[in-house]
Order: C-alpha cells, then sequence, then structure tokens
C-alpha cells in the first residue's frame, strides 16, 4: 500500500484551495490529476522582476517593476476605450491601461496621490510608456507580494498563468520532507539537496541559472527518477525469474510441417531466436523475451513458430499488434504456417461485432480455437481463453512499459510473454525500457535483400521526382508516398496527405489511392489491398503504414517533407520498401531551409542502414524522450532524467539498484523503506507488489 506520507501529493488537484472541476481538468491536461502531477510540472522559464527602474530608464518590451505615483484616472469613454491611469515618477510618465476596467474597483485599487509598485511589460503607444494589466500591483508596505523571480509554466487556453501560479504554491504547501532513499554519503559528495528541497528549488528558483537541467536540483531529481526505474524494472525482472512457469514442449511435428510450408529457409539469426524461445518455453519458469529486430528482419515467422510451439504442447496462443492493418497482415502471413501445421486461428479487432465476436469468444473459451491475433481487444476482460500457455506483442514499444510491467506482476496464470520490436534503441535507452526483460536480436537481414538507395531532395524540385516516379512505375514498380503528422494527431494529421494525393491524381490519375486516419478501417483494408494487388500504384499516406506493413513488390518509398520526422521513423520507412529482389529507393523530400539537426538526421540516412547505428545517433541528437520520433512511443517518459545526458547517472543508478537489491533484496531496511516511498512516487506500485511485504 501507498505509504501515508504521499497521500497529500496522490490527491486531486481538486483537494487545493481554489481549484474546481474546471481547473482540475485545464491542470490535468497540462501536468496531470494529481497534486504529485503539479510538483513534477517543472517550469519552462523564468519572469525575473527584480529589475526596478525609474520611469526614464525603463525599457520597453522589457518586464520590470516601478514604483510610481497615481494622479489622474481617466474611465474609457465607450466599450472600445480603454481605463487609463496616468502615473508618474521624479523622472516621468507612465500609462497604465485597462481594457474593461471597472471605475470603483480600479479607484479603489489606485488612490490618487498614493505610490504603487506595479509590475508587467512596458510597451510604447504613440511614443508614451504605458503598461497595459500590470501582472502585480502593490502598495510600498506589502512589496513582497511580487515575486522576485516568478516561473513561468508550460500552460495551456483558459489556465492563466496567476491561477497555475495559485494551484503550484497549494501543492508546494503540502510537499512532505520525505525520508530519505538515496545513499547519504552520495548526496554529501554530489552536494545535491533533499528531495522536497529540490522540488522547490525547482519551483523557486534562486536566480536564473538554476532553471537549467544541470543544476544539483534537477540532477537530484533526474538520478531519483533513474533508480527508481532501474529498481522497478529489476524487481519485476527478479520476480519473473523466481515465478513457476510451464514447461511447454512438443515433438516438433507441427513446426516441422509449417517450416515446410514456409518458402524460405530460416536466417542463421532466426534459428537462433527460435532455439532460445524454445528453450524458454521448456524451462520451468516465465518467459519475458524480447524480440529485437530491425524491421524486414523477418520477425513473423519467428513469432508465428513460437505460437505453433505453444500449440505442440496442447495450450492457446496469442499474438496482439499495435493497429488493426498489422494485426490483419499479421493473420494473412501467419495463415499458411498455421494452416500447414494445423493450428485453427481467429482474428479479433475492435472490428469484430455481434456474432462474430460471439463466435470467436466462444471458440476460444471451449477450446476450439489454437491461436487469436489481433489487436487489443485480445485482452479485453471478456475474452477469456481455456489454456493459454503463450502471448506475443507486436511492436511492444507501442503499448509501454507500464502496461508491460503491469501485465506480467499480476498475471497469475504464468502464461509466456514474447515482445517484438523492431526499433532498435540505443543501449542506455534499452537499459531503462527492457531491463526486465531477456534479449534475442535478428541482426541480418533475410538473404536476398537488395540496398535501398536513399537521396535527400529539396521540395521545389518536385517536378523532377513525379518525372522519375512516372519513369519508375512504367517498369511496374509501386510507391509509399508518406505524408508527416501536421499536428500530433491522426485526426487533423490527414489534410497534407488529401492535398497530395489530389495533386498526384491530377499527373497520376487512378493509380494513386489514398489511406489515412480518418478513413473507416474497412476503406483502409480496401485501398490497402488494392496497393498490394497493384491496382494502385501509388500509395500517400500518414504514419498509419509507418510499423510492420509488408508489400514486397513496393520498391519506392517517397517521404514528403521528411525533416519533420524523427531519425528512427525514417528509417522505419524506409524498411518498408526493398523486400523484394528488386532492390529499392528512397527519396527523402525536404523544404528548405533545412535546420543543422535536419540536415544531420538526413545525412546520417543516407550514410547508414544499420538501425542500431542510427538509432545511438538519434539519441545523440535529439535526447531520450524523442528517440522515436514521436512521444506516443511507449518508452520509459523521464521528467527529469535524460539519457542523451545522463549516461553517467544511469550506469550509477544500475550500480546502486545492484548493491541495494543485493544487501536489501525485500527492501525492509530504513533505506529500503525510503525506496519503497521512491518508487510509489513514481508510480511503480506494481514493483513494489513484488516484494514479500508489499
Ligand atoms: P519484420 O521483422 O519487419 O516483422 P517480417 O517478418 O514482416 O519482418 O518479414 C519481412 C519479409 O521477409 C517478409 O516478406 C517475409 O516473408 C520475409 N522473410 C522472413 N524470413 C525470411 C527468410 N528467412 N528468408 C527470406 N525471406 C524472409
Ligand atoms: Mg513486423
Amino acid at each position: 500500500m501507498r505509504p501515508q506520507i504521499l497521500f497529500p501529493l496522490f490527491a486531486s488537484t481538486r483537494d487545493l484551495q481554489g481549484i474546481g472541476p474546471r481547473l482540475e481538468q485545464l491542470l490535468a491536461r497540462v501536468a496531470g490529476p494529481r497534486v504529485v502531477d503539479l510538483l513534477w510540472h517543472a517550469p519552462a522559464g523564468l519572469i525575473d522582476r527584480r529589475h526596478r527602474p525609474t520611469i526614464a530608464e525603463a525599457v520597453p518590451g522589457t518586464v520590470a517593476t516601478i514604483a510610481v505615483t497615481i494622479e489622474i484616472h481617466y474611465p474609457g469613454r465607450g466599450p472600445r476605450q480603454p481605463y487609463r491611469i496616468h502615473a508618474t515618477d521624479k523622472t516621468g510618465a507612465l500609462s497604465l491601461v485597462f481594457f474593461h476596467g471597472e471605475e470603483k474597483y480600479l479607484k479603489a485599487q489606485f488612490p490618487i496621490g498614493e505610490t504603487r509598485l506595479v509590475s508587467g511589460r512596458l510597451e510604447l503607444f504613440n511614443d508614451r510608456l504605458q503598461m497595459t494589466h500590470p501582472d502585480y500591483v502593490a502598495s510600498p508596505q506589502d512589496e513582497a507580494k511580487i515575486p522576485a523571480l516568478e516561473p513561468v509554466y508550460p500552460s495551456t487556453e483558459g489556465l492563466s498563468p496567476k491561477v497555475m501560479l495559485k494551484a503550484m504554491e497549494g501543492a508546494l504547501a503540502r510537499l512532505p520532507d520525505l525520508p530519505e532513499w538515496q545513499d547519504a554519503a552520495f548526496i554529501a559528495r554530489r552536494r545535491w539537496p533533499r528531495w522536497a528541497e529540490a522540488i522547490r528549488t525547482l519551483h523557486h528558483p534562486q536566480s536564473p541559472g538554476e532553471i537549467g537541467t544541470e543544476t544539483p536540483a534537477r540532477e537530484r531529481l533526474a538520478y531519483d527518477e533513474l533508480l527508481a526505474n532501474q529498481l522497478a524494472l529489476a524487481l519485476v525482472r527478479k520476480r519473473q525469474r523466481s515465478l513457476k512457469g510451464r514447461a511447454l514442449t512438443g515433438n516438433g511435428k507441427r513446426i516441422a510441417a509449417a517450416l515446410k510450408a514456409f518458402p524460405f529457409t530460416l536466417t542463421a539469426g532466426q534459428k537462433t531466436a527460435l532455439g532460445e524461445i524454445e528453450a524458454d518455453l521448456a524451462a520451468p519458469r516465465r518467459m519475458v523475451r524480447l524480440l529485437q529486430g530491425d524491421v524486414g528482419s523477418g520477425k513473423t515467422v519467428v513469432a508465428a513458430l513460437a505460437l505453433i510451439r505453444a500449440v505442440e504442447a496442447g495450450t492457446q496462443g496469442a499474438l496482439m499488434a499495435p493497429t488493426e492493418i498489422l494485426a490483419r497482415q499479421h493473420a494473412a502471413s501467419c495463415a499458411p504456417l498455421f494452416e500447414a501445421a494445423r493450428v485453427r486461428h481467429a482474428i479479433l479487432t475492435g472490428r469484430e461485432k455481434g456474432r462474430t465476436r460471439a463466435g470467436v469468444l466462444e471458440a476460444l473459451a471451449a477450446g476450439d480455437l489454437d491461436v487469436l491475433i489481433g489487436t487489443h481487444a485480445v485482452f479485453s476482460e471478456d475474452v477469456a481463453f481455456r489454456d493459454l500457455g503463450l502471448t506475443v506483442i507486436d511492436e511492444q514499444h507501442r503499448f509501454g512499459v507500464g502496461q508491460r510491467l503491469a501485465l506480467a506482476a499480476k498475471a497469475e496464470k504464468p502464461v509466456h510473454l514474447l515482445a517484438m520490436t523492431a526499433t532498435p534503441i540505443p543501449r542506455s535507452l534499452a537499459l531503462t525500457a527492457y531491463g526486465d526483460m531477456d534479449v534475442s536480436r535478428l541482426t541480418e537481414k533475410p538473404a536476398g535483400r537488395k540496398a535501398v538507395t536513399t537521396r535527400a531532395i529539396p521540395l521545389d524540385r518536385l517536378d523532377e521526382v513525379i518525372d522519375g516516379l512516372r519513369r519508375e512505375l512504367k517498369t511496374g514498380a509501386r510507391a509509399f508516398w508518406v505524408c508527416p503528422l501536421v499536428e500530433a494527431s491522426e485526426d487533423v494529421d490527414w489534410a497534407a496527405a488529401e492535398e497530395r494525393f489530389t495533386e498526384l491524381q491530377q499527373v497520376f490519375g487512378e493509380a494513386v489511392g489514398l489511406v489515412h486516419g480518418r478513413l473507416k478501417p474497412a476503406e483502409k483494408d480496401a485501398v490497402m489491398a488494392q496497393f498490394k494487388r497493384g491496382e494502385r500504384q501509388i500509395l500517400v499516406s500518414t504514419t498509419v503504414i509507418e510499423v510492420g506493413v509488408d508489400v514486397p513488390e513496393a520498391t519506392v518509398m517517397v517521404i514528403d517533407h521528411a525533416e519533420r520526422f524523427g531519425l528512427a521513423q525514417l528509417h522505419q520507412l524506409r524498411g518498408r520498401v526493398g523486400r523484394g529482389d528488386r532492390g529499392g529507393a528512397c527519396l527523402l523530400l525536404y523544404s528548405r531551409p533545412l535546420s543543422e539537426t535536419a540536415k544531420a538526421r538526413l545525412d546520417i540516412l543516407r550514410h547508414t542502414d544499420d538501425g542500431f547505428v542510427i538509432a545511438e545517433e538519434d539519441l545523440r541528437l535529439r535526447g531520450a524522450g524523442d528517440v522515436l520520433g514521436t512521444r506516443q512511443s511507449g518508452l520509459p517518459e523521464f521528467r527529469f532524467a535524460d539519457l542523451a545526458r545522463h549516461g553517467e547517472l544511469l550506469q550509477i543508478a544500475r550500480d546502486d539498484m545492484r548493491l541495494i537489491l543485493e544487501r536489501d533484496p525485500e527492501l525492509t531496511s530504513d533505506r529500503g523503506t525510503a525506496l519503497r516511498t521512491l518508487l510509489y512516487l513514481f508510480d511503480r506500485d506494481e514493483a513494489v507488489r513484488t516484494l514479500r511485504s508489499g
């Protein structure tokens, strides 16, 4: 159970004074629903109000705090005219301007003849200095009401800085002094503050320099975060290793039949991976294995064979993909192998409804189905297997570490887990994302793969691209044309794709198809199928085709506004072509001018095809939060830790974690208890639950 000392932090922000349902929602949008989320919400900048010029010294365009004498009020005549207050000091005059100002209120706040401190942005209007709606007004006695350094928070419409500050003050007032979970000597050596102190400094920097990420307070918070991450993964991993699993073995007959139906021979990497998986399945403990392999490295067949193995052992299997398109594609590519192995299979996505769905569920529960393929619908509450032995999760990074850990920690029946990812990630990131798993890697590509030539072309040479494409299409080639995310949502995203589609249609007519998030699943599938069959030769799309989609005949990948994509994402997209024996071309269309990092990204891509090299470069260029090009990647999102910069801290956290678990495996010492608090603080409840008295 979460320790009581954390309760005030985990309460809803609605508990804070002045926060009602509306503000609660706005705060949830920018920071999160709980008080602790507010505390994690770091300021993006600072307003320095310490500058106290005279009116003559004041510079328009800057924020200043000025002491003035109130002279005359000019209530606005008519609704469009603002209320003005004429104020002076010994050096000059300043107008205070209020739109929709209420006379009674302003007269009380600015009595004629008195001195007021006003703080706000200065501007020049008709050559006269003015301040519109001062942020702060104080009489000389209570000038302390004006903050010297005011944090500015990332916010959202409808949430004023004042309200944000007030909520934050409320949250800070609840800050408990938590027991220290870090090693005292280590903290002292690093000159790091205690946790509560670090949080306070985060929100109340004493100098503008303290807003950066390299301050002791920030470093401490980053380290806390990394240690919580490493501990949580280690605990879950430890529990998984101690969990009894069921040994799944078989006589190999079905596997052999499936392999006979597979038109290729397995690569050495595929054989090794399959061997590792079979060994895991056969051992009396639960498998938690990640199959890592670049796009096109042939993970699907390994997954299919693993599932067949589970069926050989008399259990059922599930294969979960992140999107419907992928689920259907898996179903299609696994089908020949399953059929050869006499494995009964079905698909279940959000689209299977009513009778169909009921039929699948019934067969599944009765054991008349061996393998279920689908989206996360596979794990809906009403889906019951008769005897699930193995779960395979494709593109597992899409599902998130938290989800995986939660699933793993709560699974009562020892279901074996095989996760797959096509995203090669840097070592440091792998440690924070997959520290709880064993890893198999497919490093080579299936034989017969031709290289993909990659060129970067400015968009103002679009005509040449279209000419080239015309020539290619004449030879029967097929091309993907991917348009970037305009907004961070598939809903808005389609506009750019639609525009390009219309343009290309004018040149290529019926040969062009379009898929985007706005289409109904059935429409999407229809267009995809036409493209696969070659009835359409160009497929314009948003990033829905990003992962996994397999059309061996596609040889050209055009990426529109390539500068807007992340490196890893570009690499993923490029991997969609060159799957057949014709080789392929990838055209990175960019709009000028190209920023330095964008240029670096495109250059790296032109020079290497090694996903792991690309991943390291990506981390270097972008920082960990963005490594996959999107925030929805499911990799742990750190608030304070930045793996591109905090690699050293991560290493220390790993060593620290090992030492901690060696000495105090159940976290029962004083430090251990404090570390439990740390885990709860970072929402790693599932890790605490693995402990004996968790
Ligand atoms: P990914 O790892 O990206 O999921 P897939 O499993 O979709 O890759 O495989 C990509 C393509 O390579 C598929 O068309 C598949 O049939 C083919 N493939 C897989 N294994 C081999 C192999 N051993 N030899 C030749 N082609 C293979
Ligand atoms: Mg795949």
